[in-house]
């Protein structure tokens, strides 16, 4: 049997490509539901991610995947629509004409920062389209720098800086170019008329998890079931320091309610971690040195819209990141009608005085600094506020990432028979992404199909 730890949507994948070829899995999901950062709440229609999510249109994997699984004619490409309130006045940035009555970019920062996301390099006077192909050549260049040669002060200073704050805070500095070049890249496809094109499930991405669930099969996944340890020929505690060398042979697990009495233990061939890095640490003693970065994500539940747009950046004080106004890119009538409200902040890390704060402290915050932007807004049309945090989300893509990837096959690291399938390996850069997770999760089977 291959053990699987994680039942987000790497450790499914996984299992997905393992079952195909005839192999005995079992994902062990410590969560009471599988699906990891992608799970959902129930509204008064569809299911709702508790964590804002949209498809972009360079993503092939996961779209494939859904065909696989039957429900590829489910998969809805929309007008994801933004803005960025600088000043306070929210500046839709769709349309050709939106982008040229923008007041805080000159017309000469609006074409560099137009050449850039087109890929051209017009440094010199000289058009160029293939510098910017192969990103990683850009890994060790901080984004400033790279902006201020590459661009203009203004399209650092006025467009991309604020974004940078509400991401990265301080860290802003240790990012990688490399990471901000996938960024443009990866966000892919746009309606010249209508603005970018993101894509969503039909009935949320609850569907996607569902529907890989079954075909995965459900006796094949255990879930409130935490993998602790995973031990070697000789039985070897790997979670105490590290590789022990043989194969691993067994996998304990635990009741993630902390009833430790019910430990099992099973027999495996081959083990997929796919989890954060530092689960992979604690059970084989493999030091990844990437950071990650959590999040804090409130779902509000109004009895009418606030914005215009489906996504929100803003450029002023506020006491969260960003305002992602979901039922403005799925219609509300979905969701019984409801309209459904994103406020989400990064945190960077447990000293963050954000992350101190306890759920009712932070609604009230959010709510306050929502009627502050806009003073319409009518606390009154509230009628749910639901929160959802981690302290690990995403890694920090800092200047040397590369270096510092989990590989998929443990083998070479010490530890034979551990795939890695995790944020942290190489199908999650520069960005993470459900995709990502897809193929990441492919990528680790094929090494166990290979051996
Ligand atoms: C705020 C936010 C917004 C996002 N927006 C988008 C978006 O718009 N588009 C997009 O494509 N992606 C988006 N993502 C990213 C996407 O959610 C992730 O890349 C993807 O879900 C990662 O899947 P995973 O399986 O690698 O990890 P996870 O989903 O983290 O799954 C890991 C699982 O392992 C389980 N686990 C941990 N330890 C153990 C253990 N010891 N034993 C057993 N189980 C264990 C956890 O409970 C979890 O379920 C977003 C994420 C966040 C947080």
């Amino acid at each position: 049997m291959i053990g699987i730890v994680g039942g987000g949507l790497a450790g499914l994948a996984a299992a997905y490509r393992l079952r195909n070829a005839g192999r005995d899995v079992r994902v062990f999901e410590a969560g009471a539901e599988p699906g990891g950062l992608a799970a959902t709440y129930e509204t008064a229609g569809d299911r709702i991610e508790a964590y804002y999510h949209h498809l972009s249109k360079s993503e092939e994997t996961i779209v494939e995947l859904a065909d696989e699984l039957g429900i590829g004619d489910r998969i809805e490409w929309r007008v994801g629509e933004n803005a960025y309130y600088v000043d306070g006045v929210a500046h839709p940035l769709d349309t050709p004409w939106e982008i040229a009555a923008y007041p805080y970019l000159s017309v000469y920062d609006k074409f560099r920062l137009a050449m850039l996301t087109l890929g051209i390099d017009v440094r010199g006077g000289r058009p160029r389209r293939d510098t910017y192909d192969d990103i990683e050549t850009f890994e060790d260049v901080p984004i400033k720098q790279f902006l201020l040669e590459h661009a203009t002060r203004g399209v650092y200073e006025y467009f991309f800086e604020p974004l940078l704050d509400a991401k990265f805070g301080e860290r802003k500095k240790e990012v990688s170019a490399a990471w901000l070049l996938g960024r443009i890249k990866f966000r892919g496809e746009r309606d010249l008329l209508r603005g970018e094109i993101l894509g969503y499930v039909d009935g949320g991405f609850a569907t996607f998890t569902d529907a890989l669930v079954d075909t995965v099969g459900q006796e094949h996944i255990q879930t409130g079931t935490a993998v602790t340890d995973l031990s070697g020929p000789d039985g070897g505690q790997r979670s105490e320091g590290g590789a022990v060398g043989g194969p691993v042979e067994s996998l304990t697990v635990e009741p993630a309610n902390g009833r430790s009495s019910a430990v099992e233990t099973h027999d495996v061939d081959a083990v997929v971690v796919a989890t954060m890095p530092d689960v992979l640490e604690s059970l084989t003693g493999y030091r990844c040195e990437i950071d990650f970065q959590g999040s804090i994500c409130a779902l509000v539940t109004m009895d009418e819209p606030l914005l215009d747009t489906y996504w929100l950046n803003l450029a002023d004080e506020a006491p969260f990141g960003a305002l992602i106004e979901h039922t403005n890119f799925v219609p509300p009538e979905r969701y019984g009608g409801e309209h459904l409200l994103y406020v989400a902040s990064y945190v960077q890390g447990p000293d963050d005085a954000l992350w101190a704060r306890d759920d009712d402290e932070i609604e009230t915050m959010w709510l306050d600094g929502i009627e502050s932007l806009f003073p319409e807004f009518d606390r009154g049309a509230v009628t749910d506020v639901r929160i959802a945090r981690n302290a690990k989300t995403a890694p920090v893509y800092e200047r040397g990432y590369l270096d510092m990837v989990v590989p998929y096959d443990l083998a070479d690291a010490g530890h034979p028979g551990v795939y890695y399938a995790g944020m942290a390996s190489r199908a999650q850069y520069p960005e993470r992404s459900l995709n990502g997770a897809v193929e990441a999760g492919y990528a680790a089977a094929a090494r166990i199909l290979d051996r």
